[in-house]
């Protein structure tokens, strides 16, 4: 039996947690996923083509981004280490009519039954709340298949992140709620990559992702100061020599 080593900070969760019914309200306390979910979706599905493909997204909360994904022909699974998150998910799906198996485990658990499953894997703005992200990254190359995709978006760690996600975005502006984000959880993206190519993830783009709360929008492309995504693939087709070893 493998032994599933749980990465999970119970204060993180119990946020989540206490703020599920809030999922789907466009102008609470994830008004800003909302707001640059369509940035998002397009990111992954320009780089990765989304339709007809096996995806998972991992840390999936109330399904902001999985219900994008499935909205336009993805098979997604949807996972989160959260009862609340995933209960709101499912009720959500329900009366938008759409098809997305969600399920509360976590990635490491996840990947021991479903290793090599998925075309591409998704994982936004999961690792800067865990105390392992390398165990998350870890599980996210044993997931996809090889020649898939992974794809990351999180919080460099410096100076100005520092200024704009937590001095701003939770002491200023209440944009989120504060106690969200914990400044030594931010990545940078130089240890992602890191991570990353320790497992034979093979890093493709990284890219700054600009969010202007005033306007509700965001701008991808930029310097990855603060938010951004990162895009990998995993080494190898299907049949590789490993696979005969
Ligand atoms: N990915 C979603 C939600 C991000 S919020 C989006 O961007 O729209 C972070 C989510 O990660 C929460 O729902 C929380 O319950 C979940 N989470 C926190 N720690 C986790 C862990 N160790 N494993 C899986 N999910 C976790």
């Amino acid at each position: 039996m493998a032994v599933i080593n749980k990465n999970i900070d119970k204060s993180e969760i119990s946020k989540f947690e206490a703020l599920s019914s809030r999922w789907w309200d466009r102008d609470g306390e994830f008004g800003a996923l909302h707001d640059i979910n369509e940035t998002r979706l397009r990111y992954i599905n320009d780089r990765a083509g989304l339709a007809g493909k096996q995806v998972l997204d991992i840390g999936c909360g109330g399904g902001i981004l999985s219900e994008a994904m499935a909205k336009i022909g993805a098979q997604v699974t949807g996972i989160d280490a959260g009862k609340g998150p995933i209960e709101i998910a499912r009720s959500h799906m329900v009366e938008k009519g759409l098809k997305i198996d969600y399920r509360q485990v976590t990635a490491e658990a996840f990947a021991v039954s479903h290793s090599q499953c998925y075309d591409i894997v998704t994982c936004m703005e999961l690792l800067e709340h865990v105390p392992k992200p390398w165990s998350i990254i870890k599980a996210c190359k044993e997931l996809v298949r090889p020649g898939g995709h992974v794809f990351f978006a999180t919080l460099n760690r410096n100076p100005l992140s520092y200024l704009l996600a937590i001095l701003a975005a939770e002491y200023l502006f209440d944009l989120v709620p504060r106690g969200t984000h914990q400044y030594r959880r931010f990545i940078k993206p130089s240890e992602m990559i890191q991570w990353a190519q320790a497992v034979q993830l093979n890093p493709k783009n990284v890219s700054g992702l600009l969010y202007i709360p005033l306007l509700r929008c965001c701008i991808l492309g930029g310097p990855a100061c603060v938010n951004y995504m990162a895009h990998f693939s995993r080494h190898g087709s299907l049949q590789t020599w490993q696979d005969h070893m």
